[in-house]
């Protein structure tokens, strides 16, 4: 807390006290303890002595978490222990403390191979089983904040910490002797820091209620992300930061039996925790589920007692398993989602009128906390031996195997997919030699996940191709549809890893009889450059590995040329895309170079003696395309998607390793962009109004003069309005396609629903589902792109194909009856989206328009899309004629 504030907090709730409404309940005199009646042991550090304020007073600093936390682990080194798991982007610690009784707190790396050797029944026999369960603690997990601006939870955990070292109840006392607590305060500490500047920046001097008010109103991009703007409650399986990767390997280590992670929702809300709402991921176990209820029971009951409101089995549901809650659970956790009313900030005003403080919010994550601690001792056993069942029931249920086969298009991306598998927990073996399987021929080092494993519903719920919502929970949003309300889905209905990485999966009833190796968390197989030392130069097969190589070329001055069509040479057929990297005009170096760049990206290089082609395009022909490397701006701030405009960036950036010069969106009607040769706007709002009609023509005047603009998304309305007089296809609106009936007759209730705009809704807005899209294999943009790719499809814009002479359509959906690969459409969608363009392409003066009318980068996951975005990118203008 900076020093004006740590001045004023304190004065200002005392001036609350003069004002009518009952701003700080709990504040009216010098706050006592969160929970009425708590008796404590002064010597134990208090927030007060260390952080000069009581608890739920300010929001409270991550710096300053961990400084809380560091002071009681040196009160009690013999019942706290701290360590860390990583740093974020911005070089913040990413921490946890284990609090527990002095012999557990002594024993811990014991508790951990136990907590392991539980979750595996292959090596650990059930008298073995018995044996631990008799003298482990239940590891129970409670993670916070790991939404940046969800401010309460951190400062809950400093609280419960408190209350378990410092407690002089014996029944918190008797706790600690059947669970081991971990406490994860901060799982987001740079967005938990942005949120304290603008909160800090905007105080005044008193809390502000008002949802105006700057201090609660958090500028672009807010804190609920993270440094990348992930945001990191998505991202537990494809793990692409610091935050999740490091937490997730620290789940692996530990194996928690109990998962908390406590979050903070709309100020209006009151508190949530499970049981959830439909839909349940069927993955889910009738254990977890009863464990799930029996302590949402206790936790219910304690906020009877504290006469604090809640609600289960609404809104937050279980299905998608990238979520907090969602990821540990088939690991075999109690995991589970506590949700608080944001004051975010330290006061709120409700719509009702109510005012909610940050005291309260703290106060009812403590209350949570402690009742989840509590529940798990008093059901130790239960937890324990539910924990050992899981993965006996994982190994004794597992039929066959899922082969993961290399996609030809794309041969590496199998290998980050064993990889975060491997990640999750799940077990991969690589094929020593090659085997039939399934009617199938597979190569040596073919990956398969056999399914008898304890982790097999990690692997089902990660790999399977569609994982069906509940008929009776479909039924009841058509139902809901047809009277015109929303739907009930949170979040997508699709997230296969091997459909959105179009790596070709089987499941295969029998287990291929084949010698496997098991696999590492490694994302890349290196790669060795064959033939090194060619008289003439290389080759590079496409795909994702080759396209980070030729990044890393461009970076490291490389001349780079893409073949845009198929050519054989010696015998062997090279795909459009391949790179082609003469030894003249480059460096003498260049075979280590390319040697090093193979190692890193797992590209695979061959060498090559001279240039003959004996069919197909000559590398000396114009199809050789010279690839240079552009200077590339991303259109960042208001009207950006956060997200959408991060995972853009990291896409490009992090894995790509290819800088670009992110542009606050509201100069880019008046910036000079002929220094770059590649704008991109992400997906995000209103593009038209933020750039206004003069930067909208001169926007077009700069991709008149070469550039290459990619809209991604909804940014793609900009490129199709008519007023931007850009790309030819409009969007499709089902409204302005209705005749104005408003004076016919109505002649019966369906007449009467229609006109209403109720009886045929649509296209609706779909939460996410991945449809499939055929590639124009001519285009210069799909050079190396698989015949098929699986887009993810949200929201509801819907484009009319570019027409000869408008354009191409380089990706379209496929026919009405094929194109649903994974997930929920609605039917209405279905038929609308069936042929419909997916990625549009046109000349415009010297220069390139390219559309994708899905962001192809959402949570960075789309492995499959990475291709075509990047040629965008990179071909875009090496088809143009930029300013160089
Ligand atoms: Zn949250």
């Amino acid at each position: 807390m900076p020093s004006i504030l740590r001045r004023l907090v304190g004065p200002c709730l005392a001036l609350l006290v003069g004002l009518s409404v009952p701003l700080v309940a709990g504040a009216q005199t010098a706050p006592g303890p969160l929970i009425a009646g708590a008796s404590f042991d002064p010597a134990v550090p208090t927030v007060r002595t260390v952080l000069g304020y009581d608890s739920g007073e300010t929001v409270t600093r991550p710096s300053d978490v961990r400084r809380y936390f560091d002071a009681l682990a040196g009160f009690a080194p013999d019942r706290m222990a701290t360590g860390e798991y990583g740093r974020s982007h911005e070089g913040r610690p990413l921490w946890w403390a284990a609090v527990g009784t002095p012999a557990n707190i002594a024993r811990l790396d014991q508790i951990r191979a136990n907590s392991r050797a539980l979750a595996d029944p292959r090596r650990t026999t059930p008298a073995q089983a018995a044996s631990i369960i008799a003298s482990q603690p239940v590891i129970v997990w409670m993670a916070y904040s790991v939404h940046g601006d969800e401010i309460s939870p951190a400062d809950a955990a400093m609280a419960a910490a408190h209350h378990l070292l410092a407690s002089r109840d014996p029944a918190v006392q008797a706790w600690l002797a059947n669970t081991l607590v971990i406490f994860v305060p901060t799982q987001n500490p740079d967005g938990r820091d942005r949120f304290t500047d603008s909160f800090n920046a905007g105080f005044g001097i008193t809390p502000n209620p008002d949802p105006l008010s700057a201090e609660r109103d958090q500028p672009w991009p807010g804190g609920r992300f993270n440094h990348d703007l992930f945001d990191l409650n998505r991202d537990w399986f494809i793990q692409t930061q610091p935050e999740t990767r490091g937490h997730a390997a620290l789940v692996l280590e530990w194996r928690p039996q109990v998962l908390v992670d406590s979050h903070e929702m709309g100020t209006d809300q009151t508190f949530f925790f499970p049981p959830e709402a439909e839909p349940l991921n069927p993955l889910l176990t009738a254990k977890t589920l009863e464990s799930r209820e029996i302590i949402g029971r206790n936790t219910a009951r304690r906020f009877d007692q504290a006469g604090v409101p809640y609600f289960n089995r609404q809104t937050y549901d279980a299905f998608y398993p990238g979520y907090g809650d969602g990821w540990p659970a088939y690991l075999g956790a109690v995991s589970m989602t506590y949700e608080q009313g944001s004051a975010r900030g330290l006061a709120a005003r409700r719509s009702n009128g109510e005012i909610l403080t940050f005291r309260d919010t703290v106060r009812n994550h403590l209350i949570a906390t402690l009742s989840t601690i509590e529940a798990s001792s008093a059901n130790r056993d239960r937890l324990l031996s539910n924990a050992y069942d899981y993965g006996r029931e994982g190994v004794a249920g597992g039929r066959g195997a899922f082969i993961l086969a290399p996609n030809p298009a794309d041969p590496t991306t199998v290998d980050k997919l064993a990889g975060l598998l491997v990640r999750s927990g799940v077990e991969v073996g690589r094929a020593g030699a090659a085997f039939t399987a399934c009617g199938q021929s597979y190569a040596a080092g073919t990956w398969v996940v056999a399914l008898a494993q304890p982790q097999r519903r990690m692997a089902e719920v990660l790999l399977s191709r569609d994982i069906p919502l509940d008929p009776a929970f479909l039924a009841e949003q058509e139902r809901r549809r047809a009277r015109g309300l929303g739907d009930q889905i949170y979040d997508v209905t699709a997230w296969s890893l091997p459909v959105m990485f179009n790596v070709p999966a089987t499941r295969c009833a029998a287990l291929p009889s084949v010698a496997l190796t098991p696999a590492g968390p490694d994302l890349v197989r290196p790669a060795a450059v064959a033939d090194a030392g060619s008289a003439y130069g290389y080759l590079v097969e496409p795909g994702v590995a080759g396209l980070k190589l030729m990044t890393g070329a461009l970076r490291a001055g490389l001349v780079v040329r893409s073949m845009a069509h198929p050519f054989t040479r010696d015998g062997r057929r090279w795909p459009s895309g391949t790179l082609l990297i003469p030894r003249a005009g480059n460096a003498s170096n260049l075979t280590q170079t390319l040697t090093d760049l193979a190692a890193a990206t797992g590209a695979r290089v061959t060498g090559i003696a001279d240039s003959w082609v004996s069919q197909g395009p000559s590398f000396g022909s114009d199809n050789a395309v010279l690839v240079r490397a552009p200077r590339i701006a991303l259109a960042w701030d208001e009207p950006t998607s956060a997200p959408a405009a991060g995972a853009t960036r990291y896409i490009l950036e992090r894995e790509f390793g290819y800088p670009v010069t992110v542009v606050r969106s509201a100069g880019l009607s008046s910036a000079d962009l002929s220094n770059f040769q590649v704008l991109i706007l992400p997906d995000g709002g209103n593009y038209a109004s933020t750039l206004g009609e003069d930067g909208v023509a001169a926007l077009r005047g700069w991709v008149e003069r070469g550039g290459t603009l990619i809209t991604l998304g909804r940014a793609t309305r900009l490129m199709t309005a008519e007023s931007s007089d850009m790309l030819a296809s409009r969007r499709q609106d089902p409204a302005t396609e209705k005749d104005d009936e408003a004076a016919a007759l109505i002649a019966d209730e369906a007449h009467y629903r229609s006109l209403i705009g109720v009886a045929e809704p649509g296209p609706a807005s779909v939460a996410g589902a991945l449809i499939r899209g055929d590639v124009d294999q001519e285009h210069w943009l799909s050079a190396g792109v698989s015949p098929s790719v699986n887009v993810l499809v949200q929201g509801s814009d819907i484009y009319a194909p570019l027409t000869r002479g408008q354009g191409v359509n380089v990706v379209r959906f496929g026919g009405p009856d094929d194109l649903l690969v994974s997930g929920q459409l609605w039917t209405e969608n279905r038929v609308r989206l069936a042929f419909k363009p997916a990625v549009m392409v046109n000349a415009l003066g010297s220069g390139q328009l390219i559309a994708f009318t899905q962001d192809p980068t959402v949570r960075g996951y789309l492995e499959g899309l990475k291709p075509l975005l990047i040629n965008a990118v990179f071909l875009g203008p090496a088809n143009s004629s930029p300013n160089w």
